[in-house]
């Protein structure tokens, strides 16, 4: 809770949303580490919050948190996503809140913003004025330390040395320590920790047209030991779970030829050395990466056979590589200077399928790739749409696995128009024939789901009251409702399930049925004793009479067992009750044991 006591500087978590920087909750993101690892260099007392958290402290105690405000030594927020979207677990800050925010701190106390969404923000003609107050558009870690040492504003960019100390100090600060994800030893959290493996892209000369990396130059890679040994940190604070953030390019860390070639080799041995050095500690839990680029894939299959390999070795259970095709036109490609073509897609597309179909200890194929399209990029028209939808009917046809389709629209300058019937009939067209077919194949009926951690109850976004009894009581199991929950790791599918279970607790499903981006279930080995009507009800085939039916036997069995088991088997449960059941329903269930 936040309360009023010496001044200290306050760390506002306003979550990074970025494709290669995750921070909404479950992450924990590395900029707002890397502020908090300044302060702990410079030994400087500081308070960390989520912007969730100051929601609810702005709402229950506002004139706690006016008092914190008005006492703070300083205030830095991150603010990572210029249209914040609502995921299920948190909301990245707004404008609308940022700009209440920094009215509530008093004139004068030192301000620092920094984040993707300030320089969008800032891009989109916001100027906020107030003494102290200062917008970073470079590293704000680094902005933070000038500010520090010299008590003057400036932008500043981190030295690889500040990198370092900052994302060391970072693994250990507050933002980890305190995060709400993170759990106890006893009950851990879904904490997932995004660390910054690279900055930049291999086509710094020439990118994307629309992209900023390549504006960041050649690339920096951090070598495997400063990662790992940055992790250790993180694992000694309690982390169990990590994703490799910060790459546009699995597969060129640390390539050769970044500065010769047009399509530099990949190097097998640095990404092996990293993933298998984060491997080498138990600690670790869920390990996921980031994005992966075709076209490198697709001229180098050799060494990018090796990566794959070693990926499918170490990572968990449902990774993705998120491939940036943005379209199969090719004169959308040729004037904004696309990453890969259709035949390069494939290629990469069938090499990790290869490897990566084949299922893990979670349920989930290992590593699938995922696509991603642009809408309003230049040069596009109708026909770009057709040539889209052609490109996702010959990879069904092969029978090729993608773990989802990300469909992006762009607008604003630099951008077109987007020919909107022929884009709608892309998105539908895709949803029906492509995207449900594929869920069907990655979440086959009756396949069983391990490990998934139920967040919210009735509704998709994950509510204050959600963390505290009776959401937590073990007493709600089987109650009436719909509760959902998702596996830990990069894209989980959202799962319903149709009667409650307690939140913030983990349990194995079988699957039942199919949403349109989601899934239902229903658990594995529910206990028959006390197996509720709901969730009788949630197995298919089995109707709201048939529960009853179940529930009633069971009750009389009980009453005449005087303490011993009523049935057998759970045959004998269901031959009593009248419910013909044509699958084994053993599966559904643990033994019938004795009640006490
Ligand atoms: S390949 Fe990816 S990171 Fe590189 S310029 Fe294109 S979109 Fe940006």
């Amino acid at each position: 809770m936040v309360e009023a006591t010496d001044p200290v500087w306050l760390v506002l978590d306003g979550y990074e949303d970025e494709p290669a920087a995750f921070g909404v909750p479950p992450y924990i993101g590395f900029h707002v580490r890397y502020v908090c690892g300044v302060l702990e260099s410079s030994n400087i007392a500081y308070e960390y919050l989520t912007v969730d958290q100051y929601r609810q402290a702005l709402k229950n105690e506002p004139e706690v948190m006016a008092k914190r405000l008005s006492n703070c030594l300083g205030v830095v927020c991150i603010a990572g996503a210029v249209v914040p979207g609502k995921s299920l677990r948190g909301t990245p800050i707004s404008l609308n809140e940022t700009q209440a925010l920094i009215r509530s701190i008093p004139n004068g106390t030192p301000s620092l913003f920094g984040g993707w969404a300030i320089r969008g923000w800032k891009q989109q003609g916001w100027t906020p004025l107030r003494p102290n107050l200062f917008l970073a558009v470079q590293d704000t870690d680094a902005t933070l330390h000038h500010f520090l040492e010299s008590n003057e504003w400036k932008h500043q960019r981190r030295s690889a040395e500040q990198w370092t100390a900052w994302a060391q100090a970072g693994a250990s600060s507050k933002a980890v320590k305190q995060h709400p994800d993170l759990g106890t030893s006893e009950h851990p959290g879904p904490l997932t920790y995004e660390v910054e493996v690279y900055q930049g892209c291999v086509r710094y000369k020439r990118g994307c047209k629309f992209c900023i990396e390549p504006k960041k130059g050649v690339p920096i890679w951090r070598t495997p030991e400063d990662i790992i040994q940055e992790v250790r940190l993180a694992h000694d604070a309690g982390v169990h779970h990590v994703r490799l953030g910060g790459m546009t390019d699995t597969y060129t860390y640390m390539a050769d030829g970044v500065r010769e070639l047009e399509y530099p080799i990949p190097n097998p041995e640095p990404i092996a050395n990293l993933l298998h050095g984060l491997r080498d500690d138990e600690r670790l839990g869920i390990l996921h990466t980031d994005n992966g680029n075709p076209s490198i894939i697709a001229e180098h299959l050799e060494p990018s056979e090796a990566i794959t390999k070693t990926l499918v070795e170490t990572l968990s259970d449902g990774a993705v590589l998120s491939f940036g095709l943005e379209s199969a036109d090719p004169s959308v490609h040729e004037a904004n200077w696309l990453n890969c073509d259709p035949a390069q897609l494939k290629s990469a597309i069938r090499l990790i399928n290869k490897h990566g179909r084949v299922r893990g200890e979670r349920g989930l194929p290992k590593l699938l790739p995922g696509l991603n399209f642009i809408a309003g990029l230049n040069g596009e028209t109708e026909q770009t749409y057709t040539m889209n939808m052609d490109l996702l009917r010959e990879i069904r046809e092969e029978g090729l696995l993608l773990r989802r389709i990300n469909i992006r629209q762009v607008e604003g300058e630099g951008f077109q128009e987007i020919p909107s019937k022929a884009f709608a009939a892309f998105k539908s067209a895709c949803r029906d024939e492509i995207d449900k077919p594929l869920l069907e194949d990655l979440f086959p009926m009756g396949g069983i789901l391990r490990d998934v951690h139920w967040e919210s109850h009735d509704v998709r976004t994950r509510l204050p009251a959600h963390l505290n009894s009776p959401h937590t009581d073990p007493a709600m199991h089987g109650k009436p409702g719909i509760t959902f929950g998702r596996q830990i790791g990069a894209y989980p599918i959202l799962i319903g399930v149709e009667y409650k279970i307690p939140l913030e607790t983990r349990s194995n499903i079988v699957i039942t049925g199919h949403g349109a981006r989601s899934i239902t279930g229903v658990e594995l080995n529910m206990d028959p004793l006390r197996a509720t009507e709901k969730q009788l009800s949630a197995i298919p085939g089995i109707g709201k009479k048939s529960a009853w039916s179940l529930v009633s036997s069971r009750a009389r069995a009980l009453r005449k067992s005087k303490g011993r088991r009523p049935f057998d088997s759970i045959e004998e449960w269901f031959g009593a009750a009248g419910v013909h059941y044509d699958i084994p329903v053993g599966r559904f269930f643990e033994e019938f044991i004795h009640p006490e």
